[in-house]
């Protein structure tokens, strides 16, 4: 299964990414659970790799339950 809730909606890996990105990834991995907590509400994290283009790989970071995002970009 890789499709979890985020903010009380059901979302794929590309719409996860999307989600932190703003733009829709060219490829994304599985969605996974971060081993953290949100710095806003200490809800779970999940993370996802994805490409926003061809030469670049990131991994994002959202809270489940609030806005909060990052990636791993420095
Ligand atoms: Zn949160």
């Amino acid at each position: 299964m890789s499709n979890r809730v985020v903010e009380g909606r059901m979302v794929t890996a590309d719409r996860l990414a999307e989600l932190i990105e703003g733009e829709r990834p060219m490829e994304s991995e599985a969605i996974e659970d971060a081993d953290r907590e949100c710095p806003d509400c200490g809800g779970n994290v999940l993370q996802v790799g994805y490409m926003p283009s061809v030469t670049e790989f990131v991994t994002g970071y959202k809270c489940q339950d609030c806005a909060w995002s990052d990636d791993d970009r420095d």
